[in-house]
């Protein structure tokens, strides 16, 4: 049973969320919710379908079947532009290997998400060096992702994924590209987010990294939900 009440309060559902290529079935029928200010880690070896599952929640790529809603939108009834503005407007994505824009600067990378939703470029710009100074890299504002090093670009990915405070935060792998020093800077930021009370939708094979970040780990293998836990965690 579910009242108006407890239903605003969640952020992600899944129901039955199956996704084939071709003969390939990634994802068996996934029913996961998510409620406001949870960091959820899922968990699971290569090839589960971890990606595949942000993807869908992140309206990259839609389901074979099953719905998704996320921060009260159906995604299954928005049209391509709608997942668009969905995507610009109300998620925030972090990838193993940055995905920044090489001709660049740090600072514009993390603007042009504001820009995109049609901020002008001047308030863009503030809000974007002070996340860089809350993340610590402001220094940095006018470097090329190429010259930065790796947790420096994924501290930047990070300033770019909260630019439009974004209703969820989506990490893939956020950590696998990482040496461990910037590994644990970037986990420490996660932590940070998840105490300050940002939802959190964190896939990983790393087990170090979803129960360092997590406040609930589901196990996934082959496509489905395998088992889930809460952490306890004291500040
Ligand atoms: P994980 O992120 O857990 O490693 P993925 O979600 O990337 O797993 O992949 C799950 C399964 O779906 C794998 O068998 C993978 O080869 C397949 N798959 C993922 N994306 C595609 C795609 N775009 N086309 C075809 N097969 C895909
Ligand atoms: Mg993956």
């Amino acid at each position: 049973m579910t009242s108006e009440d407890s239903t605003s309060e969640v952020v992600v559902r899944l129901d039955g969320v199956r996704k084939e290529y071709g003969d390939t079935v990634a994802l068996d029928g996934v029913t996961l919710e998510i409620t406001a200010g949870e960091a959820v880690a899922v968990m699971g070896p290569s090839g589960c379908g971890k990606s595949t599952l942000l993807n869908m929640v992140a309206g990259l790529d839609r389901p074979t079947a099953g719905s998704i809603t996320v921060n009260g939108e159906n995604l299954g009834e928005l049209n391509e532009t709608g997942l668009a503005l969905f995507r610009r407007h109300r998620i925030g994505m972090i990838f193993q290997f940055f995905n920044l824009l090489d001709d660049l600067p740090a600072l514009d990378n993390v603007a042009l998400a504001a820009q995109l939703t049609g901020v002008r470029a001047g308030q863009a710009r503030r809000r974007a060096l002070e996340l860089l100074e809350e993340l610590g890299i402001a220094d940095r504002r006018n470097v090329y992702p190429a010259a930065l090093s790796g947790g420096e670009r994924q501290r930047v990915a990070v300033a770019r994924a909260l630019m439009n405070r974004p209703a969820l935060l989506l990490a893939d792998e956020p950590t696998g590209a990482l040496d461990s020093a910037s590994g644990e800077q970037v986990m420490d930021l996660l932590l940070d987010l998840h105490q300050i009370g940002q939802t959190l939708l964190i896939v990983t094979h790393d087990p170090h990294l979803a129960t360092r970040c997590a406040s609930r780990v589901v196990e996934f293998a082959d496509g489905r939900v395998a088992g889930e836990r809460s952490l306890e965690r004291s500040a």
